[in-house]
């Protein structure tokens, strides 16, 4: 909502109040109260849903609703949720009257005594907002979650009321259109502007509820007797042809494997996609019209395995949600970490058979460790599990915690009661809940009836409490002593969890298995010729902990790291020197150097990718600017040599990613300018348009002398118009020119220029790199000062993607003041929201002197 729109609605709702209205007015968003309120009074929800969509996107959208709704108990005020201006309310029948309804802030308030017990219907006409609706030259797309279909039709917006929609759509004649429905018809009678009818669904939750229309290709396939639909706009034919097939696969398979499971047939009627150019996620869940953002569907030719496994994660993440989400969904927002887990959980389970090639212990503990670590060893930590007043706050609940330390200890929990009974209980879960909602504490009884396991105590740990334990081990010559530590403030918890260590010698790793807590424990050691010269905690790449090292240890894993025979181990290793750099005991340069030796020896390409982001990481963050110049040459060097030598697409990709990232030397700035004029990648690594522009931008970051001249090209290449678009819109964030860059940034105080998320995302990132901290410390603060009103205007993911775009590229002391005092300027702040900041800015807040 906009501010001007809040103000507005602000002045009408303190009229109505100074009227003396007998009830009480709902507040703004929906409260928890007024969610349980309308879940125990309103049943058989059902929407005709109808949208007219013009062919401008400066036009508006307006759309008429019928809702048939029975109350279970009369005599109460009706409130129905719609975030508009109020005259985007045309007009308004109940039961066929026209009626004056009571406008407040978000909602449409209806009085008691029309409302007796029994069937109604509501019939409304309205204009949209285009808060949601995401509207672009060609096209245009919703994305309701998790409370923002009230932008764009009245509703009752709770996951928990869920209801049937027939949804049909006015579009222009040459555009298409998919919803949740299967479509049954196309009117074109009345000549330029045709009506699309789509079937009615299942019931289902209104996030969850979309549509999308434009000039879209449509891709079929047959698989297994279901045919799926995919939607895109990519003008590149060659790229698409290259991977149909593939996604289709992917989600047949992954349909398949779900169903076998779970014990439940596929609960929607079809299974059609978009693939959104430069979506603002990877993908939405919709039942029937999943959203995915194109570029991680299709792949470039020079993708690696990693980019293959991460496709196929992505879809079997968003299958899985049919499911998990979709068919049985959580009551409140509060266990919306529930639906991500076990997409995410299932998915690691899904992907493995296509990817035999793949140690999948390796590839689930990179893909959840160290994004869960980074929030965790932060003081923003949040618990998996929060607590929610008002749907309005639950873009905040989002992040790695739900995403990537959920999956891990819930399959620490499978561990813990058996794979079997684990799944029998995800079973019972959903038929008992088909169609319906649940929350944790049902799935968490259901677990304790069927396992001797003490769920429930788990849970208030794991699932209730921020934070790790830290983890001390150290040996004799018998045995292995282990220490936990809760280093959070005024707590001494103590994590249940089997741990294992890799006890590492001259001769031997030797892995010793234990379950953790009470407070210290000690493990017999199977026979060793000497004390281990290494501990590595973790090394099952499960447990879950700050495994410390002692400095004997840590000299001895940066020789060896190279040479432990298990990739997994290596993995591990390699996250726990991570940690040793953040935790100020190991030097960066010696870490640096070590990264740079494995780039010369890794085999593995998962490992490649691991060191080549930590090598990336060190370089930009831990680096001041002159020794980064100074070891630039030799870091290019290195990678170049590499790229030369590497065999497949895959491992020329990463290696050359990774010199994009960190050249400096003017030597390998005119290398790959020369690339990019000539349009001649190294042997052997095919580049795309997508990636030309990539490199273009990072040379003119550079700041060349004809950064300009190269910008300028770079627009003329560019054939897809999506593409271009979001070039002309980031490039004033590469300017040379400081003031460029400022009434660049000025101009994202207005929301309309920030509705393109990942565009604004790039940009940001260029305006607060590393190379360009300096000049942007003065747009420090009013970039947190924006955070709150982009948390209102945007969507779940952007607040802490944007907390770190802006904050990730500086190192400097006045940028860590800088964040420190709006911190301390600001002690109300809401505190899911400073928990992100916290969160975004745990390395710069770690430089300031103590
Ligand atoms: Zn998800």
């Amino acid at each position: 909502m906009r501010p001007d729109l809040l103000r507005r609605l602000s002045l009408l709702a303190v009229l109505t109040a100074a009227l003396g209205c007998a009830d009480r007015d709902p507040v703004p968003g929906v409260a928890l109260e007024l969610a349980e309120h309308r879940a125990r009074t309103i049943r058989d929800l059902r929407y005709d849903l109808h949208f007219d969509i013009p062919a401008s996107k400066d036009s508006a959208v307006t759309g008429d609703v019928e809702i048939g709704f029975t109350l279970v108990e009369g005599g109460h005020p009706l409130v129905l949720d719609f975030r508009a201006p109020a005259e985007h309310l045309l007009e308004l029948r109940l039961d066929g009257a026209v009626v004056e309804p009571r406008l407040v802030p978000d909602h449409i308030v209806l009085p008691a005594k029309l409302l007796p017990e029994g069937a109604h219907t509501l019939q409304l006409r309205f204009r949209s907002t285009d808060a949601a609706l995401n509207r672009n030259a060609e096209y245009l797309y919703a994305l309701f979650v998790p409370d923002r279909a009230s932008t764009a039709f009245p509703v009752f917006e709770q996951p928990d009321l869920k209801a049937r929609y027939r949804v049909s759509l006015t579009v222009p004649a040459e555009w298409n259109a998919l919803s949740n429905g299967a479509l049954v018809s196309r009117d074109s009678s009345a000549g330029d502007r045709h009506l699309l009818r789509f079937a009615e669904t299942q019931p289902i939750s209104s996030y969850l509820m979309a549509f999308a229309a434009g000039k879209l290709f449509e891709e079929q396939a047959t698989r297994g007797g279901r045919t799926f639909t995919m939607y895109h706009r990519e003008t590149d034919s060659a790229r698409v042809r290259r991977n149909a097939a593939a996604i289709f696969d992917l989600h047949a398979s992954a349909l398949a494997w779900l169903e076998a499971y779970t014990g439940i047939a596929y609960p929607f009627e079809k299974f059609d996609f978009f693939a959104v150019p430069a979506f603002q996620f990877g993908g939405m869940e919709h039942p029937g019209a999943v959203w995915y953002r194109a570029g991680s569907l299709f792949l470039e030719e020079s993708a690696g395995r990693t980019q293959e496994l991460g496709r196929a994660s992505l879809i079997a993440h968003e299958t899985a949600h049919m499911w998990f989400g979709d068919l049985v969904t959580m009551r409140w927002f509060n266990d919306v970490w529930m639906k991500e887990v076990f997409a995410n959980f299932m998915a690691a389970k899904i992907v493995a058979p296509s990817f035999p090639d793949i140690d999948q212990r390796l590839r689930f503990f990179q893909a959840h460790h160290p994004a869960a670590y980074a929030v965790d060893r932060t003081r923003g930590a949040n618990p998996i599990r929060q607590p929610l007043e008002n749907l309005r706050e639950a873009g905040s609940l989002y992040g790695a915690i739900i995403y990537q330390k959920a999956p891990i200890v819930m399959q620490q929990l499978e561990q813990m009661v058996g794979d079997s009974t684990f799944q029998r209980g995800l079973q019972l879960y959903l038929d008992r809940h088909r169609y319906g909602n649940a929350d944790w504490p049902s799935l968490v009884s259901l677990l304790d009836s069927l396992s001797p396991v003490d769920v429930t105590a788990w849970s208030k740990v794991w699932v209730e409490e921020p934070g790790r334990p830290t983890i001390t081990a150290w040996a004799d010559s018998a045995q292995l002593y282990i220490t936990q530590d809760d280093t959070w403030p005024g707590r001494q918890l103590s994590w249940p969890q089997q741990l294992e260590f890799a006890l590492i010698s001259d001769t031997a790793v030797v892995l010793l298995r234990g379950l953790s807590s009470p407070q210290s424990a000690r493990l017999p050691l199977p026979v060793l010729r000497g004390t281990p010269q290494i501990i590595l905690g973790g090394s099952d790449g499960l447990s879950y902990a700050r495994f410390a090292l002692d400095s004997a240890s840590r000299r001895a894993l940066l020789e060896r790291i190279h040479s432990l025979p298990q990739p997994l181990h290596r993995a591990v290793a390699w996250q726990t020197l991570q940690e040793e750099l953040i935790a100020g005991t190991l030097e960066p340069l010696a870490l640096l150097d070590a990264t740079r030796r494995a780039v010369e020896v890794e085999r593995d390409e998962l490992l490649l990718s691991q060191v080549l982001g930590l090598l990336r990481f060190t370089y930009w963050s831990f680096l001041d600017d002159s020794t980064r110049t100074s070891v630039a040459p030799a870091v290019e060097a290195t990678l170049w040599t590499a790229l030369n030598r590497a065999s497949g697409a895959g491992r020329k990709g990463v290696l050359f990613s990774a010199l994009q990232s960190t050249t400096l030397s003017a030597e390998g700035i005119a290398r790959l300018e020369t690339i990019w004029r000539d349009r001649k990648p190294p042997a052997g690594l095919p580049l795309s348009e997508t990636q030309y522009t990539a490199l273009a931008e990072a040379i003119a970051l550079r700041g060349v002398p004809n950064a300009a001249q190269i910008l300028d090209e770079e627009f003329t290449r560019i054939s897809n118009s999506d593409r271009k678009s979001r070039f002309a819109f980031v490039r004033p964030a590469l300017d040379a020119d400081v003031a460029v860059r400022e009434r660049f940034f000025a101009s994202l105080r207005e929301v309309k220029n920030r509705r393109q998320e990942s565009w604004v995302l790039d940009a940001m990132g260029y305006l607060n790199h590393p190379l360009r901290a300096d000049a942007a410390l003065p747009l420090l603060r009013p970039s947190l000062e924006l955070v709150q009103e982009i948390q209102q205007t945007g969507d779940i993911f952007f607040p802490l993607r944007w907390m770190n775009a802006v904050l990730d590229g500086h190192r400097s002391s006045a940028a860590a003041d800088t964040l420190q005092r709006f911190l301390d300027t600001h002690p109300d702040y809401p505190p899911r929201l400073r928990g992100k900041m916290l969160q975004a800015g745990d390395l710069l807040l770690r430089r300031r002197a103590p």
